[in-house]
């Protein structure tokens, strides 16, 4: 994992990112894609304001990157703008685990193949490591975020009646039905206070990720038109 240069930073750092629970769950769940995860586990407590946790099945993060792995404009996807020509992951600022453990007591319990058990690192407002100890998770990252804007009581404040909750729930809900059809090989559950809200398994492709998340009566409506265009590569 690198810093990118300052001349990116001033480039690319965008200031609001985490703004809700669902910016939070957007840009975990955007990592573990990155990371090549074919599951991902979304859980919520409280509607997100007592805890978030994404767990992945993912490449996991090398020891050596963990120190750097939540301070901003460390990233493994880019080493400067120049590489935005060739993207193929979300993520390329770097910012995004750091914004969290600024509004968030931040834990990331990793493992990479090479790794005999896993590693839970314990987060400053920073993003730097407090504490660590071994753990039994098997390969991936689980990152959890508790105790959200807790510094923060405006935007807490926002979030005061049961209609704001209920639609942050419904606003995870939908991102995560986006990821699953962007992703038919990716299975995907959603839970809140331990009960089981949304879950999409993992199927071979586009069609059949519309069919889980959309159901039969409205794919019967929809009509498949295919595109192919060689030089914009859509
Ligand atoms: P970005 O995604 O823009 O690189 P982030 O702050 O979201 O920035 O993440 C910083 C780095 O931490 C990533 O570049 C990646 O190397 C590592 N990382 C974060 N989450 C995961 C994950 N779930 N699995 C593997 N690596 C991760
Ligand atoms: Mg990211």
């Amino acid at each position: 994992m690198k810093q990118l240069p300052a001349a990116t930073v001033r480039l690319l750092s965008s200031s609001q990112i985490i703004t809700s629970v669902v910016s939070v769950v957007k840009e975990l769940i955007e990592n573990s894609l990155d990371a090549g995860a074919t599951s991902v586990e979304v859980k919520l407590e409280n509607y997100g304001f007592d805890k978030i946790e994404v767990r992945d099945n993912g490449e996991g993060i090398k020891a050596v990157d963990v120190p750097v792995m939540a301070v901003k404009y460390y990233t493994s996807k880019i080493n400067s703008h120049e590489d935005l020509e060739n993207l193929t992951t979300y993520g390329f600022r770097g910012e995004a685990l750091g914004s969290i453990c600024n509004v968030a007591e931040v834990v990331v319990t990793t493992r990479t193949a090479a790794d005999d058990f896993s590693t839970q690192y314990v987060l400053d407002g920073s993003g730097h490591i407090l504490s660590q100890k071994p753990s039994h998770l098997g390969q991936g990252t689980t990152v959890t975020a508790l105790k959200l804007f807790k510094n923060l009581p405006v935007r807490k404040q926002f979030y005061s009646t049961a209609k704001k909750c209920k639609d942050e729930l419904k606003n995870v809900q939908d991102l995560l039905i986006s990821y699953g059809v962007l992703k038919p090989g990716t299975r995907i559950v959603f839970v809140h206070n331990k009960a089981v809200i949304w879950q999409k398994s993992r199927v071979p492709d586009h069609r059949m990720a519309l069919m889980s998340v959309l159901g039969t009566a409205v794919m019967g409506n929809m009509m498949s038109v295919q595109h192919h265009c060689e030089e914009s590569q859509i």
